[in-house]
């Protein structure tokens, strides 16, 4: 042990700090699990299933639980849409939620109130869901929980463009998560995380003398020169700008828009992230092969990608998103 690679000495301590919280992991994952059609949740051998208060908005384990267990009979009195049979219904559900707190220790787990409201029938769990097992990947979320440290450029970010905390998450689901495209996900992870290659990152690695751009000349080459300032593409943005009829700012190529989560979200996020991309690919690409570049070149290459992705959006019916793609396209 004494010869250990450090490395592997904390990966053995940090494994084994996992494997202790590993109880309070498996509850609080069983208190989200599905109330319905769950093995986990038996009565007389066979899992239960009540439609009035899955429609009620019950779906979940802990929608129905405090620290002592099921919550009083009265607590559901107004909150029951229809309350036929709900009597026996609750003295069910409260006999099998005893013999599953009889099982485990609850009284460390913290309860969130994750009840829905109404629910539609239509949400009824899909089939048996079995809780999730001790294995790997609980253990790796265990670790992501207890070692994550937010990414260093973030706070950066938040401080330059005013964004709180809480706002990461959705701006990670926007520009990542629910890009369909791998490759620009990737792009905006790396744009997020300051892992772009610019003249100012290779003038700090000391790869080339001075960081200013080599076709503007009078400006530093930062990320946001690359690819939205740099006069190479500036016409490129003049245009975008006009279809979508609202100003495209560094912050929105960055963080896109994240208050709200909807279809035009996801498409204005995937299309400015499509263009940001593709300038900074083509860029890169002419660097690498010595190429000049030109700016009816770049122009040319946003063109065939805009085109491939006109075809796609008219194939998935969001025609609607084909013809502002092929708007964007044509006056290039
Ligand atoms: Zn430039």
């Amino acid at each position: 042990m004494e010869h250990f690679p450090l490395f592997y000495k904390e990966m053995l301590v940090f494994f084994n700090d996992c494997k202790k919280n590993k109880k309070q992991f498996y509850l609080n994952a069983l208190l989200k699990e599905p109330l319905w059609c769950n093995k986990n949740f038996m009565y007389k051998n066979k899992p239960i299933f009540f439609h009035n208060w899955l429609r009620s908005g019950f779906k979940y384990l802990n929608d129905t639980v405090n620290e002592n267990g099921i919550k009083p009979l009265e607590w559901f009195d107004d909150k029951l849409i229809c309350k036929k049979n709900w009597m026996c219904e609750y003295m069910i559900i409260k006999t099998v939620i005893t013999k599953t707190f009889k099982s485990y220790e609850f009284s460390n787990i913290r309860y969130e109130n994750i009840f829905h409201g109404n629910t539609s029938y239509d949400l009824l769990c899909k089939g048996h869901v079995k809780v999730c097992d001790i294995n790997s990947k609980l253990i790796y979320e265990i670790l992501c929980h207890e070692k994550f440290i937010p990414p260093l450029h973030q706070a950066y970010y938040g401080k330059v463009f005013e964004i709180t905390k809480t706002a990461w998450k959705s701006i990670y689901e926007q520009k990542i998560l629910s890009i369909r495209d791998r490759s620009i996900s990737e792009f905006n992870y790396k744009l997020l995380n300051n892992l772009l290659c610019n003249r100012e990152l290779l003038k700090k690695w000391k790869i080339v003398e001075n960081d200013f751009c080599v076709i503007c000349r009078d400006a530093k080459e930062n990320n946001e020169h690359l690819i939205l300032k740099c006069k190479n593409v500036s016409h490129i943005w003049d245009i975008v700008k006009q279809i979508l009829k609202f100003d495209i700012s560094w912050k929105t190529i960055v963080i896109g828009f994240y208050y709200e989560n909807n279809e035009k979200t996801l498409f204005l996020n995937s299309i400015i992230s499509l263009i940001a991309c593709k300038i900074y690919k083509y860029k890169m690409y002419c660097r690498l092969d010595n190429k000049d570049e030109k700016p009816q070149e770049i122009c040319n290459h946003i063109k065939s990608k805009l085109n491939f992705y006109t075809e796609v959006y008219t194939k998935i019916q969001d025609k609607k998103y084909a013809k502002v793609m092929k708007a964007i396209k044509d006056k290039l």
